[in-house]
């Protein structure tokens, strides 16, 4: 493949290429990644930028690990991909049982997906269809909290936060499910029952609809960045099991010890009927997802009207994806990953703690290796984007929240240099109407 001149790129881009929640031609800033080494990302101009979100929580080992690389080059030597119906192979099953291993014992049963959004949209037909097979077809609807964020697929969109998600613009495209107040409370704070209030209520008057409840243990991500309680969870799980209701976890942002325990449900000490893990699953080296379900719930699929799960996407399973992934998670657990994690968020938490003078901050907050400067207003993107990059870093923050979750290769300097440029970039952002 021949580059294209930079100027050109620029302008096929502008023209061509849909980007993430952009409008077309996309007038907000952009900048062309060359290459990618460890914690920095190599523009075509020649700048270096420290990444301070891990492209979307993925990279927690960093670009271009020479052990994700050789992982990838064993695999291509042997097959990139192959159909999954009727066929199997190692690094399918092998990441399958190291899935089993790693999440809560409960959890057996692996479905391969393709991105996080289908595997959660997985979760969501398996708890359907479980409570079919077991002749209760009225159960199908779905209990969450809102600030949830879930994927962009219908399905998904349905249980992401109304508002957050303008779930007004798809009109009854969109199942209606039923919304909890999201969880006030955060992770340090003293708990009260009434944070779980609205969520018991929706489930004493509603379980007989209910397939299952799912949200984001512990960490909201994409729908606001807060923390909640663990108790939340805790009693969450003990409500849906007092009202026969399933318990989906969406964990594709804070499994792999991003929140500090390997998975976010074990700050309560639970584990869920359905489990979906994504993002850092190959440590950002491509798309693969993952939802697992216990075999309670699995045994039910051969006695049911259809006799078989109804879903299988075409790269299901792809070989490459899974052999660089089991190189990933055989990598996180060669060194003290808690250890690391901990590290990170002590040092986010000194290091953000004074932005919370600043007239713009609203509040920090810090959980493992994620930190959070919110703001009282919403910052404008064309501006701060820019102000970031000149400062030799990658972040990308939304609405009122500038955040960032390194990879966990990052080193203290590095980590510095992000942690400045967030208090530099939030004293320079003056409030219109301070309040
Ligand atoms: C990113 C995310 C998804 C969607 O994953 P995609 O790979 O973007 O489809 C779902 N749930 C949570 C919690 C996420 O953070």
């Amino acid at each position: 493949m021949n580059s294209l001149p930079l100027s050109e790129l620029m302008a096929a881009d502008r023209q061509h290429v849909w980007h993430p929640y952009t409008a077309m031609p996309n007038d907000l800033p952009m900048f062309a990644v060359k290459s990618a080494q460890g914690v920095y990302l190599e523009l075509e101009d020649g700048r270096r930028l420290i990444d301070g979100v891990s492209s979307w929580w993925t990279c927690i080992h960093g670009y271009n690990h020479p052990r994700l690389n050789q992982a990838a080059q064993e695999q291509m030597g042997k097959m990139a991909h192959v159909m999954f119906g009727g066929l199997t192979h190692q690094p399918a099953v092998q990441l399958a049982q190291k899935l089993v291993e790693m999440t809560p014992a409960p959890l057996q049963n692996v479905f391969f997906s393709d991105s996080g959004s289908v595997s959660v949209e997985v979760a969501m037909k398996l708890a359907v269809q479980y409570w079919h097979n077991r002749s209760k077809p009225g159960k199908h609807k779905f209990l969450t909290i809102r600030k949830g964020y879930h994927g962009d697929t219908f399905a998904t969109m349905s249980v992401c936060d109304p508002v957050g998600g303008m779930h007004h613009l798809f009109g009854d495209r969109l199942a209606p499910q039923f919304f909890a107040d999201a969880p006030q409370i955060p992770f340090h704070g003293t708990w009260d029952d009434s944070d779980i209030a609205s969520f018991e209520q929706l489930l004493i008057a509603h379980h007989d609809e209910i397939a299952a409840a799912i949200f984001e243990p512990i960490v909201q991500n994409a729908g606001g960045m807060r923390f909640y309680h663990p108790e939340y969870l805790r009693r969450a799980k003990q409500l849906c099991e007092d009202h026969g209701v399933l318990l989906i976890l969406d964990e594709i942002a804070t499994g792999f010890g991003r929140s500090g325990e390997l998975f976010a449900c074990s700050h309560a000490g639970i584990s869920p009927d359905i489990m979906c893990v994504g993002k850092a699953l190959t440590g950002g080296f491509m798309s693969l997802a993952a939802t697992l379900t216990t075999t309670h719930i699995s045994e039910t699929f051969a006695q049911g009207e259809a006799g078989v799960f109804m879903h299988g996407p075409t790269f299901m399973g792809n070989p490459l994806a899974c052999a660089v992934s089991l190189a990933n998670l055989a990598l996180l657990e060669s060194y003290d990953w808690q250890g690391t994690v901990r590290k990170i968020e002590m040092q986010l938490r000194n290091e953000l703690e004074p932005c919370r003078s600043l007239a713009a901050v609203k509040d920090v907050r810090v959980l493992g290796a994620i930190g959070v400067v919110e703001l009282h207003e919403a910052v404008d993107m064309a501006i701060v984007q820019p102000m970031f990059v000149e400062q030799g870093i990658w972040l990308r923050p939304f609405g009122k929240l500038i955040y960032t979750m390194p990879p966990y290769i990052i080193q203290t300097k590095e980590l510095r240099r992000l942690t400045q440029g967030i208090c530099q970039v939030a004293s320079q952002i003056t409030l219109k109407s301070p309040d």
